[in-house]
């Protein structure tokens, strides 16, 4: 069966394996089972991500990893112009699709975009926040790759992807179409990407239970990112829960 594993609260903290999820990884791999792994952090370039999983011992096929990047890029046409306030993964993503990218503070006259994509942008700053309230004002539409308001580090919680966006709408007055979990962009990926799912396995149910929802299929949380143990009610329930990915897999694999 294909397992569809959410990334930060999963398999890994920020730059920290979380322990088992190697073991899971290859585990599940060896008794036949696909492992494609999905995250809404849209900074990493894909062959970033691939490194990273290589890292940690859990070398992946490029086919099976997705981001929503890869979503976003589904938003825009060939020949368009987008202005991009995000990581290298956005610039990618669009790039492979055919859209051109322009960035705030380079210099250079940002001119007239289609639109303006809104990713995890660690120097967002006030003049990006203007230059993209000024291309919304003038007709772009607005595209967020995610709309988490925050992701776990070792560290604790640092600011979203989702958090910019809130900014970036306000500024400009305009709506956001959002094309990570659990919209419909990612929706379309898995289907076209990967096809059938059978399980869902995340941190949070308002963006992988409500994925795995829109997907038909089952939602399995763990508790290594930012639901707690003794949480109470959950938006949408679980069908499975487990204290980490390994122990979810050998319960499944039993
Ligand atoms: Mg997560």
């Amino acid at each position: 069966m294909t397992w569809l594993l959410d990334c930060d609260g999963v398999v890994w903290l920020a730059e920290q394996a979380i322990a088992g999820a190697r073991e899971a990884v290859t585990t599940l791999r060896a008794s036949g089972h696909r492992v494609v792994l999905l995250t809404n952090n849209s900074f990493p370039r894909r062959s970033d991500h691939l490194a990273k999983l290589e890292r940690m011992g859990m070398p992946t096929d490029p086919a099976d990893v997705l981001s929503s990047a890869m979503a976003a890029a589904l938003l825009l046409e060939a020949g368009e112009r987008a202005l991009v306030l995000g990581g290298p993964g956005v610039i990618e993503e669009l790039t492979a699709r055919g859209v051109t990218t322009v960035t705030p503070g380079t210099g250079r006259e940002v001119g007239p975009v289609d639109a303006v994509v809104v990713g995890m942008d660690p120097s967002f700053d006030f003049s990006s926040l203007a230059a993209a309230a000024a291309a919304l004002r003038a007709g772009a539409r607005l595209i967020g790759t995610n709309n988490d308001p925050a992701f776990p580090t070792p560290a604790g919680m640092l600011p979203g992807a989702g958090a910019l966006l809130a900014a970036v709408a306000r500024a400009g007055e305009a709506a956001p179409t959002i094309a990570g979990k659990p919209y419909p962009p990612t929706v379309a990926l898995v289907r076209e990407r990967v096809g059938e799912v059978e399980i869902v396995v995340g941190d949070r149910p308002s963006t992988d239970g409500l994925l795995a929802r829109r997907l038909e299929t089952r939602f399995g949380l763990v508790l290594t990112g930012v639901t707690p143990a003794g949480h109470g009610q959950l938006d949408p329930e679980p069908d499975l829960e487990a204290s980490d990915l390994l122990a979810l897999a050998q319960a499944e694999l039993h």
